[in-house]
């Protein structure tokens, strides 16, 4: 198009100054070609200048405007720049959004180069790294990430794993780190922070080895005893029975620790117990009696109502909770002490309390108390047929009622155990008229 031009415009040119010289001649008709030519190449020239310049800073909206041979151009290179802002628009969209999308990660990420210099690295890396973005660009990883574990996955090469750190930066988080590789030089990094998994896994682990203790030791004693009775078939009557006596009490013991893990195992499982409407005064009559039986007439038991209200809750759980407590009551106090079942409403609060004169705990024990197999004397809780899972199971009924546990007790004079209950779980007596339980 534009030599098309260019090309008709110098024949025109030529054409009029063979047309002009048999008139004016051969003088004036050269001179009207040389100013038509000077006039294109002037006209060339300028709009050479004007793209020149334009490139200086080349936006679509300072295009400069033409006609003839450099009006194409122009609007051809209007077209190409429009075009190329529109894609490097969305481009930069993109990388916007990836950048965002990298940024809101809850996991760490940290892009690093051929030589694994920091090339970017996201909000959460920072904080489990302790990098700083401003600072550590462009430094090389191993020199902010200092532990030899790091060091030596970094060096052998093999990304198929992560590797667990531990300290990193001087937080006691645990971090999995993994590194992978991408682009044939670069690298990603990737931290989870795994504290949490770490400390339940230690906890399932404890847990396994707590329940194998506490079944081995009667298992050994049954077995044992077995042996015994195989190994001597004519043993005396008496010393037979007596074996007999301790075996059946050691299966007891292990029935009752199958229970409670059942128990706290249905409890974990979230499931949402049936809502009674429980009458508190009865059940603090049966708990009484039960008290009693558990007692055999050691101690004395009185049943103190301050109150008529009923509870909103799953009234074989708090029968558990609350027979917990009393047996706890009577199993660690000696003879002839006091135990006392206390029903009562604290500013609109339900507060079912077990107090005992008994052996007492000492303060640093308290808090620990609801921890599974945590016993302050592991002797007296076996000879009384504890499994160490009873306040740990009180807990737990008391957190669905959305209750909480309170411990006071003092060594050698006896200990107060309340469950307090929200006022929204507490019943007006004529509710309780239209109860089952
Ligand atoms: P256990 O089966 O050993 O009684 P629990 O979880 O019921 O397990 O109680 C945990 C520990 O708390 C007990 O081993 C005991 O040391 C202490 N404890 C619980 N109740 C009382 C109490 N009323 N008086 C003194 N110590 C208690």
């Amino acid at each position: 198009m534009f030599w098309w031009r260019t090309a008709a415009l110098l024949l025109g040119a030529i054409f009029l100054a063979l047309l002009l010289q048999p008139i004016v001649g051969w003088r004036i008709s050269l001179a009207v070609l040389s100013g038509s030519l000077l006039a294109l190449l002037g006209y060339h020239l300028y709009n050479l200048d004007r793209l020149g310049r334009w490139l200086n800073d080349p936006t679509p909206d300072t295009v400069p405007e033409s006609y003839g041979a450099w009006e194409g151009v122009y609007s051809r290179l209007y077209r190409m720049v429009r075009a190329q802002g529109k894609s490097q628009r969305k481009l930069s969209a993109a990388l916007d959004r990836f950048v965002a999308a990298g940024e809101a990660m809850p996991e760490g990420v940290v892009v690093l180069d051929s030589n694994d210099r920091i090339e970017w690295c996201n909000p959460r890396s920072m904080q489990h790294l302790g990098l700083d973005r401003k600072k550590d660009l462009g430094q090389h990883v191993a020199y902010l990430v200092r532990l030899p574990a790091f060091q030596h996955y970094l060096t052998t090469q093999d990304y198929s794993q992560p590797v667990i750190l531990r300290n990193v930066a001087g937080s006691d988080t645990i971090l999995s780190v993994q590194l992978v590789p991408f682009d044939s030089t670069r690298k990603l990094l990737l931290t989870r922070d795994i504290t949490q998994l770490e400390r339940v896994q230690t906890v399932h682990r404890d847990f396994v080895a707590n329940v194998s203790h506490e079944l081995r030791t009667p298992l050994t004693v049954v077995g044992g005893f077995l042996e015994t009775l195989i190994d001597m078939p004519d043993m005396d009557l008496a010393t037979r029975q007596s074996q007999l006596k301790m075996m059946f009490d050691q299966t007891g013991r292990m029935q009752r620790l199958v229970e409670d893990l059942l128990t706290l195992s249905r409890l974990e499982s979230g499931a949402e117990g049936r809502e009674d409407r429980v009458d508190a005064v009865q059940l603090a009559q049966v708990l009484a009696a039960e008290a009693e039986g558990l007692s055999k007439g050691r101690h004395q038991v009185c049943v103190e109502v301050l109150s008529e209200a009923g509870l909103r809750g799953n009234y074989d759980e708090l029968h558990s909770a609350f027979g917990n407590l009393v047996s706890n009551a009577v199993r660690y106090t000696p003879e002839g002490g006091q135990i006392r079942l206390k029903w009562r409403l604290e500013d609109g609060c339900g507060v079912f309390a077990v107090e005992d004169t008994g052996l007492g705990v000492e303060a640093q024990h308290i808090p620990r108390l609801t921890e599974r197999f945590y016993r302050v004397d592991r002797g007296r809780s076996r000879s009384t047929g504890g499994t160490g899972l009873g306040l740990a199971i009180v807990k737990h009924i008391a957190q669905r009622h959305q209750a909480k546990l309170e411990v006071s007790s003092e060594l050698g004079k006896g200990s107060c155990f309340r469950i307090r209950f929200p006022a929204n779980r507490v019943l007006e007596p004529q509710e309780l008229l239209l109860s089952s339980k």
